[in-house]
């Protein structure tokens, strides 16, 4: 394997001091200095300028605001994010223990009303959040983690908001699919996210036979839980050797970036199983390799006459032949065409 590095931060440490004061102290990664109120009454972050910084910041009202709060390492909060939790009216956060649980780590207080806008009710709320926004209130979305819509709840409030004319707008900050991007060596210039795999073998089969020709660089996020069935998915359909990197724990005290082959870091996952969140990011097809993975337009005579071909080539049953040539040309959707009616028009052909 090409690179394989595991570099351990000094991540935030998070302590907390009597009386309820808090302080993030981060380390060679994030230098900034969250210290909460010290005992001599000093402001929060004084050390840093964070204050003026926060105090400074525009809260804009009569507006949604989605903001990413950090993946990993609390000192990549930023000034935006710590103004809009003090002083949004309400804050629509997907779980709000974890909201809490941030503004804490932050030495903050949530002044501003808090709701809970997740997955499940994300679309019923959206309205009535908004008529608080057309009385002019700030309405603040968060997610657990990372940019709220990237694979995570906020698009309805976005749409809706659009639909109803209000303003909508972001304060941007940490996502897993940059910082795996731009953390795999792979070419940034083009690229793609696919947010999770589908969960059933032969869904995520047909998904990954579709981007077989894909040219600009895959993004897919992944759990612990399948990263081994993917990765054995992404080796038969992708084949060994192209490039890839699968990031995790980023931003956090474990952070590690495997790169290599797929078949490199497939075996890297049977001989050290990865641990906590992770990216996979895959480097395009090559030309040669999208045009040789192009979704097919070779009807099934086509695929008939091109099994009987390799039949004789390589001295195969026909049956064989067809499997051979039809996972060869899979239909743009990624599906496979029917092995019967190939076969059926073998037999037409054959006489
Ligand atoms: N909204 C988030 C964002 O902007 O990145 C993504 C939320 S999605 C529900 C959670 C997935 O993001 C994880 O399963 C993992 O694939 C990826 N992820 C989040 N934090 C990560 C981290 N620190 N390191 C690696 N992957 C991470």
């Amino acid at each position: 394997m090409e690179n394989m590095s595991e570099q351990k931060t000094e991540d935030s440490v998070v302590k907390a001091a009597a009386g309820g004061n808090a302080s993030v102290v981060a380390g060679q990664n994030g230098s900034a200095d969250l210290t909460a109120e010290n005992a001599a009454g000093e402001p929060r972050h004084a050390e840093s300028g964070l204050d003026g910084l926060v105090s400074d910041v525009d809260v804009p009202q009569g507006t949604v605001v989605l903001a990413a709060t950090p993946i990993g390492n609390t000192a990549d909060a930023s000034a935006r994010l710590i103004a809009l939790m003090e002083g949004a009216d309400i804050v629509a956060a997907e779980d709000t223990r974890r909201l809490y649980a941030l503004a804490n780590r932050l030495g903050i207080h949530v002044s501003g009303k808090v709701v809970a806008y997740h997955d499940h009710n994300e679309r019923d709320k959206a309205d009535g959040l908004l008529d608080q926004v057309e009385q002019g209130a700030t309405v603040l979305v968060v997610s657990d983690a990372g940019m709220p819509t990237i694979n995570d709840p906020g698009l309805a409030i976005v749409r809706r908001a659009i639909d109803r004319g209000l303003p909508v707008t972001c304060a941007p900050g940490p996502s897993a699919v940059l910082d795996a991007l731009c953390l795999s060596g792979l070419p940034t210039d083009r690229f793609c996210y696919e947010g999770f795999l589908p969960r059933k073998h032969s869904e995520r089969v047909q998904h990954l036979r579709a981007l077989k020709s894909e040219r600009r660089t895959i993004v897919f996020y992944e759990t612990l839980h399948r990263i081994d069935d993917s990765m054995a998915d992404l080796l038969d359909v992708f084949g060994p050797n192209r490039r890839m990197a699968l990031c995790r724990e980023l931003t956090k005290d474990y952070e590690q970036i495997r790169r290599g082959t797929i078949v490199e870091i497939r075996q890297s996952v049977i001989d050290e199983p990865p641990r906590g969140e992770m990216v996979l990011v895959i480097a395009g097809a090559s030309e040669e390799e999208a045009d040789a993975a192009a979704p097919t337009t070779l009807s099934i005579e086509d695929l008939a006459v091109l099994s009987i071909d390799r039949a004789q080539e390589d001295n195969l049953r026909i049956k064989d032949a067809i499997a051979q040539v039809i996972a060869e040309h899979p239909l743009a959707d990624g599906s496979l065409a029917n092995r019967k009616q190939v076969y059926n028009a073998v037999l037409k052909l054959r006489g």
